[in-house]
Formats: structure tokens, sequence, C-alpha cells
């Protein structure tokens, strides 16, 4: 096994990175775990939505500020802005003083990292850290791309969501941190899974991805103490897993089973053999070699993946030993804006990418 240096060239970058998304998921973990106790306490009839709304704008600004802290010349893509919280109503009111309240008790229970991450004192500097996330990105120099909570429908169900953050220079992604609140460390299937829930999955270009717990403690831990994590290569049908989402309206299931058939997959187990899970935590199952597939076949053509959704999962992939592409297994481009200029999007472990893009053509006729 290679071993990693101390200080490696984005050492600065990921102790950023780690502490602002730490903070981030302490912040959207507690929001999370109070969905699920009002819903089971039975007090609510209809969904709220808020808890996501209050997570996706205090993660951001509290994500945004670190990076401008650190690296003030550096852009960030973030999903969202600070429009609505800034007008005058009594929904914006009761949204700003919730994610107040909320960021100054998560900055008092990580009181140690503020020394490098800063803190945020009140509601005008949130809003105009929110919107530091404006950026068009590009191809050229240097910038970060953030999606404070990817998967919000999974949040809102009490499952899975992510906070997402890379850096990309030139288009190509080159460290990427993903904390995942509530992912149990082993999944085996969608009914099987143990051990802890909470992980960090980070990786840099060229060093490597990594696990380690994510609640285990608010400091940063050097990679040398992680887990280093890589997929396995497996080939054979009956030894591949896929990860999917869960949401219909976000891929194409039908043909994602059509694929799995042409693979070689058998009815009776394909169901054990795919893993249904919202957000990028598909590609932290993936990097740690828990599944070998990821496929998110599109429902419309006129669909564009945003690369906030992709950019972290992406390197975490390549890192431990996979291949990320679109429908023809085409590179994805993180350098064209805000948004991919690709279709869907397929990873494999290296030793089957080929056959499932070959699949995938078959099917989709391409
Ligand atoms: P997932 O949890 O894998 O279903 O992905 C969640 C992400 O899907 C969200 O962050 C959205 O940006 C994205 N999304 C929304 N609509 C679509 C769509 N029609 N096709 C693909 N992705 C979508
Ligand atoms: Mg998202």
């Amino acid at each position: 096994m290679s071993t990693i240096p101390l200080e490696h060239p984005y050492h600065k970058e990921l102790l950023i990175a780690t502490l602002a998304v730490k903070r981030a998921s302490v912040l959207t973990k507690k929001l999370s775990d109070s969905i699920s106790t009002t819903q089971s306490s039975g007090t609510e009839t209809k969904q709220d939505k808020s808890p996501v709304t209050i997570g996706d704008y205090a993660a951001q600004a509290i994500i945004n500020k670190a990076i401008s802290l650190n690296f003030p010349t550096d852009e960030i893509v973030g999903e969202e802005d600070s429009d609505t919280l800034r007008g005058n109503t009594e929904e914006a009111h009761r949204l700003s003083e919730k994610i107040i309240a909320i960021v100054n008790d998560v900055q008092t229970e990580t009181a140690s990292s503020t020394d490098i991450i800063g803190s945020l004192k009140d509601l005008p500097s949130i809003y105009d850290s929110i919107d530091l996330g404006n950026s068009q990105g590009g191809s050229k120099g240097r910038f970060w791309a953030l999606d404070p909570i990817d998967g919000t429908k999974g949040f809102l169900r009490g499952d899975q969501f992510a906070v997402c953050l890379a850096l990309i220079e030139d288009g190509k992604v080159i460290l990427g941190v993903i904390g995942c609140p509530n992912l149990p460390e082993t999944i085996e299937s969608n009914d099987k899974t143990s051990g802890i829930r909470g992980g960090l999955y980070s990786a840099v270009k060229g060093i490597g991805s990594f696990y380690t717990p994510l609640f285990a403690d608010n400091e940063f831990v050097p990679l040398q103490k992680q887990q280093r994590i890589s997929m396995k290569q497996h080939t054979s049908p009956d030894s591949l897993k896929v990860v999917e989402g869960v949401e219909k309206g976000h891929s194409s299931h039908s043909t994602q089973s059509q694929i799995k058939a042409k693979l070689g997959f058998e009815d009776k187990t394909v169901s054990l053999q795919t893993i249904n899970l919202d957000s990028q935590v598909k590609y932290c199952v993936l990097a740690t070699g828990q599944a070998d597939i990821y496929l998110r076949l599109p429902i419309s053509d006129s669909y564009r993946e945003k690369i906030w959704d992709h950019a972290a999962g992406n390197i975490l992939v390549y890192e431990s030993g996979g291949y990320v592409g679109d429908i023809y297994g085409n590179e994805l481009n993180f350098g064209n804006g805000r948004l991919l200029d690709s279709k869907g999007v397929v990873a494999g472990n290296k030793a089957v990418f080929k056959s499932v893009i070959g699949a995938v053509k078959d099917v989709l006729d391409l």
C-alpha cells in the first residue's frame, strides 16, 4: 500500500473542507433527528418541509464562511441563494430566526473549530455568506462546488442525505468531502444494514479515498489515521451489487432493470443485489467496495445534472478504483458551468465498467 504524505499540496483545503462539512453535518443531523421525532410522535399530519430549508441555508452559510475566510479569492458554486430569506415576509422571518438559532447552537457545540473556520454572528452575515455560492463555475481556474443537503427527499423521509463539498480545478475534481449523517457503516441490502451511523468520506487526487466516523469528535483526523477505502473488482453477475436512487422521478428504474438483466442478474436475486439510497451516499457505498455499479439513467432528454450533485462523489469513486461516466461512458465534465453537459451517470469498478456501458448502449440503442 502506498504511504500517505504528511503534507500534501491540498492539506489546508482538506482541513478546511473537513471541519466545515463536519459542522454542517452536526447541524443537519439535529434537524433530521427532529423530523423523525415529530413524525413518530404523530403530532404532524402534513409533512413540514421547513427543517430541510433551514438546514440547506444554514449549512451553506457555515461552509461558505469557512471557505471565504481561508481562501478569500476562491469562488463557490452553491445550490442555494438568500433571496427568499431576505424577503419581508412572515415565512422569511420565521425561517431566519430558526436559522440563526441553530447556527449559534452548533457553533457553540463545535467551538473547537471556530479558530480555523470562523463563525457567523448575525443574520446579515448569514445571508451574505449564503450568496457567496453564486459562482457560475467554468473550465478555467479553481472553485468549490457545494450541495449543503443533497437528497432532500431522503432527509424528509428520515433516510439518507449528505453534505457534499468538492474542489474543482480546470474542470477536474481535485478533492471531495462527503458527510453522511445517517449512513450505516455496513450495507448488505435494502433490508440489511449494521454498524454505527454517520460516516465522513474524503478523497484527494493522487492520494486516495478515506473513511472515518463522522461524529466521533469535532476535530480533523489526518488521513494517516483514517481508513483507506477501495472498490472490489467483482465482475460476475452473482457477486455484483448495484446502487440506485430511491426517487423514481430522478432516474429510470425500468431502464436500470433492463440493464441489470443484460448484465446477467437473475430475477430471483436482483432485488437483493440492488441497494436504493438517496443522495451522494451512493458514491460512498461504492467507494467502500459495498457496491460495484451505480446506475442513474435519465428519465427525460432535457434534464441536465447539477455539478454539486456529483462532484465530490466523482473523485471518491476514481480514487477508490472505479470509473464514472455518462451513458456513453465519457468522463463527466465539471468545467461546463453549473450544469453537466452530459446525460445520465454510470459508475462501476474498473473491471466491470466497460461491460456496464456496453449494456447501457444495448438497452438504450445508442
Ligand atoms: P438522488 O437522491 O440520487 O435521487 O438525487 C438527488 C438529486 O437529484 C437532487 O439533488 C436533485 O438536484 C436531482 N434531481 C432533481 N430532478 C432530477 C431529475 N429529473 N433527474 C435527475 N436528477 C434530478
Ligand atoms: Mg442535490
